[in-house]
């Protein structure tokens, strides 16, 4: 008996096509084949409970076996097996005809489909010259039959002489596919595809080290773990499972923070476990990390599409059956179960966090710093998970202590509400270069908070719109006074020629290169002389257009100062009587005056901006005046 037919495709040969277009993905063959024989086990297993299959189950595994010279790979398995007539159903008319549809289809947009999706048996073609199927059904009285096709859309089936139940797949692997004739090649894939898949997949034997050198053992090398952490019970695990679990999957990375166990089963099924790594730098964010799984079988280490960007920086696995795979990326975001999915993961990760601040506020405080950039990053992307946020972020203070949004605002509104009834917080940058800026302010009775994180300008915008009555002030933007007005500054009456004149006799002596804008003020004669400020406005744009990256006017601009001149300092009283009785030009008198020199470096030097010659200007004059003394 034996059976010839021509496979129910369209185009003539298709085989050369499929090559052609999936050829960045032919390794997902091996998936495919190993996927089948994991579906046909577990399909035996169900008929055994069942009580359907009485008879004996034998071991039930997958067997890989290569032979690198003869260039043949045989997937093995002893699964429910095929009748004739259920390969003539599942693999002469349906695989065929749906690789078929399916190339039909995304004709158009192959290259953008994502690069994962089943084609089944039919993928085995991407490597192989030619296939066999060699299958025993466990329907009693079933003949073996052996099916052959060598690339061309024809195929034989006859009977053969298989005795045992289940399915031998081999491929006589294609000279240009040689690599796949390479143990170490098929090992590492059968590591990247098939390390979770839930029956036993065994390549060749365990070796041993004896006597010098590895030897093969009797005992079968099974490549997979059964049953991976996401697929047991939460309450039947440990942190220290956790943390096992993600060694594994990480090789020498530094430990996780938090995990987040997923499990949920309508309205669709989705189980994983997620970590946050431990995040510092926008540099060293490491994107991509999250494996998806469709029941324990590896699909993608790309996430995003599937979740929303924030998440794509936590760690860890995600497996579910209801993530449509053979969709192309930009279909897969208006998928109605990927959004569910999507939302749910928002969510749980929000649950997880607010758990945490409720009752391990200790270890939330502890590992803030290393969890902030990825919160504020998903408030400020994600308006959801903004909202959740608002209850468990923390803001940390120059002091290192932390508080939640709403704590903080009850604990500095006595002091730091201004005249127009708004809470303003102050906050440093950075607390070497701002410290005058920050002792001056504690010292007012006033709170600074540290926000040093590179999205922290976007972010105080973003706090500035959700919270109440609440505006940033960073402590350099303006004199200690003015950074809380709490009445109408009292501004020095000077005339529109005096003003011009005190802006002048200050710029001779600023450094070149920057924008300034004198100003003059009364800030009480015990007070400094001159201050250097930024405008919280411009400064803020500033960053946030670098960190946009791209070269905006904002970006562009030169950087602007304040210099605040305190007209009520007897040097200042000084310095501007001498000019008026002078009554030369500016630049001359600037030119002349050492005092004027002096108090403006000494602002200068407060923030960090004399350098160079400039600096050893000023230690020489400063030598001089106290050699005066
Ligand atoms: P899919 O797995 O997506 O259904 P495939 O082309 O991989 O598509 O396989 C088509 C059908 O062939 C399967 O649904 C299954 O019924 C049958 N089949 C494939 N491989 C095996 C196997 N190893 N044992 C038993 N049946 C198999």
């Amino acid at each position: 008996m034996e059976n010839k037919g021509k496979i129910g495709v369209t185009t003539e040969n298709i085989f050369p096509v499929i090559k052609q277009f999936l050829y960045s993905d032919h390794e997902i063959f091996l998936r495919e084949l190993v996927a089948n024989a994991v579906d046909a086990t577990q399909k035996m297993k169900a008929l055994a409970s069942s009580g359907d299959f009485k008879g004996e189950l034998g071991e039930l595994k997958v067997r890989i076996e290569l032979d690198e010279k003869k260039k043949t790979l045989k997937v093995i398995d002893n699964g429910i097996g095929m009748t004739e007539e259920e390969v003539d159903k599942y693999i002469n008319q349906i695989a065929f005809s749906s690789a078929g549809e399916f190339l039909e289809k995304y004709k158009d947009q192959i290259g953008s489909i994502i690069g994962h999706f089943g084609l089944g048996f039919y993928s085995a073609f991407m490597v192989a010259k030619k296939v066999t199927i060699e299958t025993l059904s466990w329907k009693e009285g079933a003949t073996p039959v052996i099916w052959s096709c060598d690339g061309s859309p024809e195929y034989t089936m006859k009977a053969c002489k298989k005795a045992d139940r289940g399915t031998v797949i081999t491929l006589y692997l294609d000279d240009d596919s040689a690599e796949y004739a390479e143990k170490g090649r098929i090992s590492s894939l059968l590591h990247k595809y098939c390390k979770f898949m839930p029956v036993p997949v065994v390549f060749g034997k365990k070796q041993e080290w004896k006597d010098g050198k590895n030897v093969e053992t009797d005992e079968d090398n099974v490549i997979n773990v059964i049953e991976p952490l996401w697929t047991r019970t939460p309450s039947d695990l440990k942190d220290e499972d956790y943390l096992k679990f993600y060694r594994a999957l990480y090789p020498g990375e530094e430990d996780p923070m938090f995990h987040i166990h997923l499990n949920v089963d309508y309205p669709f099924t989705l189980t994983g476990i997620l970590y946050f790594p431990k995040i510092k730098e926008r540099m060293a964010i490491q994107k991509n990390k999250i494996q998806l799984y469709c029941n324990q079988m590896f699909v993608t280490d790309h996430v995003d599409n599937i979740v929303p960007d924030f998440l794509t920086l936590l760690h860890g696995v995600i497996d579910s059956p209801d993530i449509p795979l053979n969709v192309s990326r930009s279909y897969l975001q208006s998928d109605a179960n990927v959004k569910k999915i999507s939302t749910y993961i928002t969510k749980k990760v929000a649950d997880r966090l607010e758990d945490i601040f409720k009752t391990e506020r200790q270890q939330l405080e502890e590992k803030w710093d290393n969890i902030k950039l990825f919160i504020e990053y998903g408030m400020l992307t994600e308006e959801k998970f903004c909202e959740r946020a608002l209850k468990f972020a923390l803001l940390k203070n120059t002091d290192g202590k932390y508080f939640s949004l709403d704590e903080y605002k009850t604990a500095v509104e006595p002091q730091q509400t201004d005249k127009d009834k708004k809470v303003v917080m102050l906050y440093a940058t950075d607390v070497e270069k701002q410290y005058a800026y920050i002792e001056q302010a504690k010292n007012m009775g006033y709170d600074v908070l540290l926000l040093d994180c590179e999205l922290d300008s976007h972010y105080v915008n973003l706090l500035e719109q959700k919270m109440e009555n609440v505006r940033f002030a960073r402590v350099d933007s303006d004199s200690v006074t003015n950074l809380i007005p709490k009445e109408e500054a009292v501004k020095p009456e000077m005339s529109e020629d005096d003003s011009k004149a005190l802006s002048d006799i200050f710029k001779a002596v600023l450094p070149e290169g920057n924008d300034y804008v004198v100003e003059a003020q009364n800030l009480g004669e015990e007070k400094a002389p001159v201050l250097i400020t930024q405008s919280e406005f411009l400064r803020r744009y500033r960053e946030m257009s670098v960190l946009g990256g791209g070269m905006n006017f904002y970006g562009q601009m030169p950087e602007a100062y304040n210099i605040i001149v305190n007209m009520q300092n007897p040097l200042i009283h000084k310095i501007w009587e001498a000019h008026k009785a002078d009554g030369g030009s500016a630049e001359d008198f600037a030119k002349g005056s050492d005092l004027l020199k002096q108090v403006t470096d000494l602002a200068l030097l407060g923030n960090g901006m004399l350098k160079g010659k400039a600096l050893s200007d000023f230690i020489s004059r400063s030598q001089k005046l106290l050699d005066n003394e």
